[in-house]
């Protein structure tokens, strides 16, 4: 195989080879440079910058044995990792070294990828790190391992979607890099920190990576059905590198029980799930991956066609959208326009309140909540953060962030894991222009209300053309239709029924010509 060198080819080439045939990745390194003398509580990532001879010996026989592409040693070459050894001056050099010894061995028999792996720091409110400093830790890697000439990001071993989604906005923003995103799953079948594979996939789905998927968790046996669920409600490519199988104890050493063969039987069934990338981690070998890449070879990957799903998205629940349930409940209660008490206390800095209405109205059924600390006079985005912190841990639904000013919105995003949707943009090119890149970015779903600089229009066709113009505008942007929600807006107060009539032509007009869901501000009805 000869790969065409050169960020632009490689993004076609890759996705096009991706559309062809099963892509092979390697398998394990820690339990390869364990064999080779790197001894419990050494750096590992040290240990390849002190011996490159032996990264290139072992990702010689990764790619010997059929891998397309191989993974650098740098699942813990962040900052926060090589803190523990007291490296964290030499993130860039141990980065780009590694990527070195990986290409010098993979000319153009294979492409190598950054490997990323997990901070051990926990975002709050589960802990105390916060989105600004992973993703300046991922920053540093993924820009020093491009530098290097690295041809792809691999994320791996990721428990947290929070973190995960840090590390691919990190590598997005600062580099032209395929993103290949995989997280870890618990014996449930969710991530530790409670992320189903579906809602996992929605969310990465939206932020723009080339795959999705598991690696580690277990072995195959228990990652099938986590790339089963995911092939449900995504077309994008799965990608899956399960262990040896699950790790026994025998006579003091851990045995992975999965043989070469046996996993390549089970490669068969990953496949069929919907897997367009296959390899390994702990405990597989070249042997592992050589049997593997023997059995999928010349095998075309399955086709899935799974409907377009409209979603947003918590860090453990999501909700979908559909013609069954097109029209959502938005519990609006943390809004301190006409609260004084919520907004006194939303100024002293105080989220109690904001908790406990969050509470109170997913108790009372909201399957998603507003946020709004639209308090005159306070610092409105450093009040939003603190605001979706508090919200996050009273409550697990997804959120709408509302606010008119785009730092806040900004703050909300950064602070929010999942998929949350802008409460909103109007058809006003200067307010498309600072919502739209920040959706996309973030990995957000937009409300587009009907009005623009002129105010509400009467006719229903005017509306239209709104709607049309905003889904245009985000398109530009990169945006999908799913990620696009229109309110045709109903005028205040007293009504008259040829107004009415206006809005449910609007919303018709929406639906049946643009194909995109609407929402309807019940509350502005009388
Ligand atoms: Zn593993």
């Amino acid at each position: 195989m000869f790969w065409v060198k050169g960020v632009k080819h490689l993004i076609k080439d890759l996705a096009s080879l991706l559309r062809e045939r099963i892509i092979i990745l390697d398998g394990a390194m820690g339990t390869m440079l364990q064999e080779r003398g790197l001894r419990p509580g050494d750096c590992p990532e040290l240990f390849g910058l002190e011996h490159p001879e032996v990264l290139e010996e072992i990702h010689g026989q990764y790619i010997e044995a059929g891998a397309d592409i191989i993974q650098t040693n740098t699942f813990g070459a962040n900052r926060f990792k090589l803190t523990e050894y007291g490296l964290q001056d030499r993130v860039a050099e141990i980065n780009k070294a590694a990527v070195k010894a990986a290409k010098k061995v993979a000319g153009s028999g294979a492409l190598v990828a950054i490997d990323i792996g997990p901070t051990g720091r926990l975002l709050q409110p589960a802990g105390d790190a916060t989105f600004d400093q992973l993703y300046e830790a991922f920053r540093e890697q993924v820009v020093a391992g491009a530098e290097a000439g690295a041809d792809l990001v691999s994320i791996e071993t990721m428990t947290d979607i929070g973190e995960l989604r840090a590390a691919v906005i990190a590598a997005r923003e600062n580099t032209d890099l395929p993103i290949l995103a995989h997280l870890t799953f618990e014996p449930n079948g969710r991530t530790m920190m409670g992320t189903s594979p579906a809602g996992a996939a929605l969310v990465l789905e939206a932020l723009g990576v080339t795959a999705i998927g598991a690696n580690c968790s277990g072995g195959p046996k228990e990652l099938l059905p986590v790339i089963e669920e995911m092939a449900r409600v995504t077309g994008i490519f799965l990608s899956v590198e399960p262990n040896a199988g699950l790790p026994k104890l025998e006579n003091g050493r851990t045995i992975f029980p999965e043989t070469p063969e046996s996993m390549a039987v089970y490669a068969l069934s990953l496949r069929e799930a919907g897997a367009n990338l296959i390899g390994g981690c702990c405990g597989t070998t070249p042997a592992h991956i050589r049997a593997m890449a023997e059995i999928l070879r010349g095998l075309p990957p399955v086709t899935r066609r799974p409907k377009r799903v409209r979603a947003l998205a918590s860090r453990s629940r999501y909700v979908v959208l559909s013609e069954d349930s097109p029209l959502h409940f938005i519990g609006e209660r943390i809004n301190p326009t006409a609260r004084k008490k919520l907004g006194q206390d939303i100024a002293r800095g105080s989220m109690a309140m904001v908790a406990e209405e969050a509470r109170k109205q997913v108790e009372a059924g909201a399957p998603l909540i507003d946020v709004n600390v639209g308090v005159p006079g306070i610092d409105e985005p450093s009040a939003m953060e603190k605001a979706v912190i508090a919200v996050q841990s009273a409550v697990d639904v997804p959120i709408s962030i509302d606010s008119a000013n785009s730092a806040a919105v900004e703050a909300a995003l950064k602070a929010f894991v999942g998929r949350p949707l802008i409460n909103s943009t109007t058809g006003e090119q200067k307010v498309l222009e600072r919502i739209l890149p920040l959706a996309k970015k973030y990995g957000a779903a937009v409300l587009g209300l009907c009005l623009d600089e002129k105010g509400i229009p009467s006719t229903a066709g005017e509306r239209f053309e709104i709607a049309v113009r905003i889904l245009e505008q985000a398109r530009l942007y990169g945006l999908r239709e799913e990620d696009i929600y229109i309110d045709c807006l109903v005028k205040t107060a007293g009504a008259e029924q040829a107004q009415v009539m206006e809005t449910i032509k609007c919303v018709r007009m929406v639906r049946e010509r643009l194909g995109l869901a609407t929402v309807l501000g019940i509350s502005n009805v009388s």
